[in-house]
């Protein structure tokens, strides 16, 4: 969904209906459940602020199975005018909350998609006490108890087994 900045009245604009902006996200496995976000213009800088939920789905951290988890994010964020050559862009405030736009649009869910990805679990896991991936082989430990000795081979041992081998040809 595009908003066209010049389009934002006075009184600001409320977004809260999830279905008018149709799919947000690239990704399938992602869903947003509520939005709450208002946009405020003064002069060409618009203020974005609200809330969002949504379902996203990761990489467990220790397992690599899909992990599907519930975000929340507060959205504060100030979009000015994307300057017009690139050397300018050093000159951008130095405020972390300040995004640019481009040709008087804001595409609303691409603004959605980026303020999820930030608010997204830095270490995710499918669950508590997940076991992890096998150092050894490889297989998920959730699943299968393989029999190997957790303590990889001791790398002093390997290196007097390949000076043995070495000796004897
Ligand atoms: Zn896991
Ligand atoms: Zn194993």
């Amino acid at each position: 969904m595009i908003v066209r900045v010049p389009d934002i009245p006075a009184e600001g604009l409320s977004v809260t209906d999830t279905a008018a902006l149709g799919s947000v996200y690239r990704d399938p496995a992602w869903r947003l459940l509520d939005v709450n976000v208002k946009f405020e213009r003064d002069g060409s800088d618009v203020f974005v602020t609200g809330e969002l939920r949504a379902t996203v789905s990761q990489a467990c951290g220790r397992c690599l199975e899909p992990s599907p988890a519930e975000v929340t994010a507060t959205l504060d964020v100030r979009l000015v005018p994307r300057p017009a050559t690139a050397d300018n862009i050093e000159l951008a405030p130095d405020d972390l909350d300040v995004d640019f736009y481009d040709r008087d649009e804001i595409d609303i869910g691409a603004l959605i998609e980026a303020e999820t990805t930030l608010a997204l679990p830095m270490k995710p896991l499918c669950r508590e006490g997940c076991l992890g991936l096998c150092r050894v082989c490889g297989g998920n430990r959730n699943v299968v108890q393989c029999e190997c000795r957790e303590r990889p081979p001791d790398p002093r041992l390997a290196a007097l087994k390949d000076l043995a081998s070495r000796l004897s040809h």
